[in-house]
């Protein structure tokens, strides 16, 4: 329907217009018709009010009501001020809240039990108990809805036992909890996973009729699931007279909580073969299901197939999907989203906007990852959380304090996770006095630092060689220290040959992770740089007892949307033959500019040729050689390793990024290295 908006419009013949613009959903429209019509009557504010309040857009409905206020002669009749609690209610802004309670006062509505209704509701949803429990007080006439109100407030607040004490109140008062209440109490026995609470309202159910209610079953199957009980969450469903397609969500919700993928895709399995009609709901369930319990690839297909059935990615699909890419680093179905969003002009909210953020900087363009944050109309501290690691995670911790400096500029209040990312920035960065000037700033900000930032410390003093203070630091944790706070001692210790430090950190990490095999090759490895070959053997001798081994190191490049993957000595590839020839020229050359072979990450008793030869086997060399050969017109080459990058294949491409002039990009398994003209990114300290 597009005709021309009038210019000049009457009250009523505005009311009329107004309102088949919004039953035909263009609210836009709507808002411009509204604009212009010089005198707008009571119908018309209310449903303005009324149809930003359900599109969600409450925040505009607020202001609406805010606007009406300002006009003259006008006052908010019964009806027009209910559609403004229910859209602050929404809103969740108590400062408003409060001003509409004065309203409702002024005007004389507070003996209306459908307002003080109303205005339980409100308060409870601005978590404001204390609110809905005077408007509860002085209501004169109270309900079933007036009780279940002022519980659900109790429940939005957190205060589960004062819930319970309204849920039996109302019953001695004599009004009989309805099926609308039991399902406003069961949410709160899930969150708190209060089992026995749950299972005397799920007896009272039974016993008062309301069980076989789908709000109510519903609800019986998330708290059992939430409290672990798969097998009562199914059997209340089995139960189930009729199962609308929100139940048949709960239950596929209830599988993935508890870690049972297979089911939970069986459940949707049936969902289609059921023929339920699939919501919104059951695909975003299904999608973020799968990327948390690792189904990456499977919450992809979804993604698609949601589509071919028709249905349109809404902003939480995107939101739960993004992850599937940064996860399995995939930047071209990370940009295909990016693509999706724009194409679709879907509304983006914060958290997706984080979410992409954090993507693209996972799958190693940092660049776009800041465009995006810069272009963030408003951050929250989980957005700057983010671009904070984003940079951490490339090495960049001079960005990282910047970040964290404006952070504060702006006033959002950092919490543990921030220090974490700025602490995590200064170890990979070498910003020694930074670190520890940031790790006891912590207190200033109401922070009590916790086993992540003591390691992180740890590191940060380890790396650079201050490895008996990094020790101190241990000895003065307040908790116990963890395997990273040992590990990060250790991993120093094998840089700065301590070997006394080593054989200390390395018995504790034995008592804290008795089959990692990192820790054992790692402490080998310090015996080996150290000469001791009888430890060092006696270590590897452990390992073989305990039958634990080093995962096989593997390096894997995205060439034309096709993931090579390349293990140590790899000729399974087509190229094998180019890329030994492509290693042994660039060998050649980089030797002329100053490289040399350090055979200290060489484990096995080999002379010193045939360690030499096992380093250019590594699967990082041939992942990169392989990367050069097929750059396609591309300056810059990514390359992922499921290990740390080792130290002589770290040289090596330091030298190759200068020699061939393109940009090499390597993530391994702590951090990314950008490789230009020569020199690394983490300055060689990793
Ligand atoms: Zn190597
Ligand atoms: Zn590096």
């Amino acid at each position: 329907m597009r005709f021309k908006l009038p210019s000049n419009i009457s009250s009523y013949l505005g009311e009329k217009l107004l309102k088949s613009i919004l039953n035909s959903g263009d609210l836009n429209r709507a808002r411009q018709l509204f604009d212009k019509i010089p005198e707008p009557n009571l119908h018309s504010w209310t449903n303005l009010i009324s149809w930003y309040t359900k599109q969600g857009l409450s925040n505009d409905a607020v202001l609406l009501y805010s606007l009406f206020k300002k006009q003259k002669n006008q006052f908010p009749d019964r009806i027009l001020l209910l559609s403004a609690v229910k859209a602050c209610a929404a809103y969740g802004d108590l400062t408003k809240a409060k001003e509409i309670h004065q309203d409702a006062i002024k005007f004389g509505f507070l003996s209306d039990v459908t307002v003080g209704n109303a205005l339980i509701n409100m308060y409870g949803k601005c978590k404001f108990c204390e609110g809905a429990q005077a408007v509860f007080n002085e209501l004169p006439v109270k309900d079933v809805i007036s009780w279940t109100s002022l519980l659900s407030s109790y429940v939005n607040c957190g205060f589960l036992g004062e819930a319970f004490r309204a849920f039996r109140e109302m019953g001695s008062n004599g009004f009989s909890p309805n099926a609308v209440t039991v399902s406003s109490i069961l949410p709160a026995c899930s969150k708190f996973k209060c089992l026995d609470s749950g299972k005397q309202v799920h007896g009272y159910a039974v016993k008062n009729g309301v069980a076989e209610n789908a709000f109510v079953a519903s609800a019986l199957v998330d708290l059992y699931a939430s409290c672990s009980c798969l097998k009562d969450a199914q059997s209340v469903f089995d139960c189930m007279l009729v199962r609308d397609v929100v139940s048949w969500n709960v239950i596929l919700a209830a599988y993935f909580l508890n870690g049972e993928s297979e089911n939970a895709l069986r459940i949707f399995r049936e969902m289609s073969t059921k023929r339920v009609p699939l919501s919104y709901d059951s695909w975003n369930t299904v999608i973020s299901g799968c990327v948390q319990n690792g189904y990456n690839t499977t919450a992809l297909e979804y993604l698609v197939e949601m589509q071919v059935k028709g249905l349109k990615p809404n902003h939480i699909t995107i939101t739960s999907a993004l992850p599937a890419c940064s996860n399995m680093e995939s930047l071209r179905k990370g940009k295909e989203i990016h693509a999706y969003i724009f194409r679709n002009s879907i509304f983006t909210d914060l958290t997706t906007t984080t979410a992409l953020v954090y993507m693209y900087a996972k799958c190693g363009e940092l660049e776009i990852s800041h465009k995006i944050f810069n272009l963030m109309p408003r951050r929250d501290v989980v957005a700057w959380n983010t671009m904070i690691i984003a940079n951490a995670m490339h090495g960049r911790g001079e960005e990282a304090l910047l970040l964290f400096k404006h952070m504060i500029d702006y006033g959002v209040k950092p919490n543990s996770v921030t220090f974490t990312g700025v602490l995590s920035g200064c170890s990979h960065s070498r910003l020694i006095d930074k670190g520890l000037q940031v790790f006891h700033s912590m207190r200033d900000h109401f922070i009590e630092p916790d086993a992540d930032h003591y390691s992180s410390l740890v590191d940060i003093l380890s790396r650079a060689g201050r490895l008996e203070e990094a020790y101190g630091y241990i000895q003065r944790m307040p908790m116990k220290p963890t395997a990273g706070a040992w590990g990060a001692l250790l991993g120093g210790c094998r840089v700065y040959k301590n070997v006394e430090l080593a054989r200390i950190a390395g018995k504790h990490l034995f008592e804290i992770e008795p089959d990692n095999p990192g820790n054992y090759v790692l402490l080998c490895n310090v015996f080996v740089a150290a000469k001791l070959w009888s430890e060092a053997l006696k270590y590897r001798k452990i390992m073989e007892e305990k039958g634990i081994s080093k995962p096989p190191g593997c390096s894997w490049i995205q060439v034309k949307n096709k993931v090579f993957t390349f293990s140590v000595g790899d000729q399974s590839n087509e190229q094998s033959d180019k890329i030994s020839e492509f290693l042994n020229v660039i060998g050649q050359k980089v030797r002329l500019a100053g490289y040399m072979p350090n055979t200290d990450f060489v484990l096995q008793d080999l002379d010193q040729e045939d360690k030499e030869a096992v380093l250019c086997n590594h699967s990082e060399k041939l992942a990169v050689a392989f990367g050069l050969l097929n750059l396609n017109g591309e300056s810059t080459i990514h390359v992922f390793k499921n290990l740390r990058i080792c130290g002589d294949c770290h040289n090596f491409i330091k030298f190759t990024a200068k020699i061939v002039d393109k940009q090499i990009i390597v993530r391994d398994s702590l951090r990314f290295h950008h490789f230009k003209d020569g020199l690394c990114s983490c300055k060689d300290f990793w």
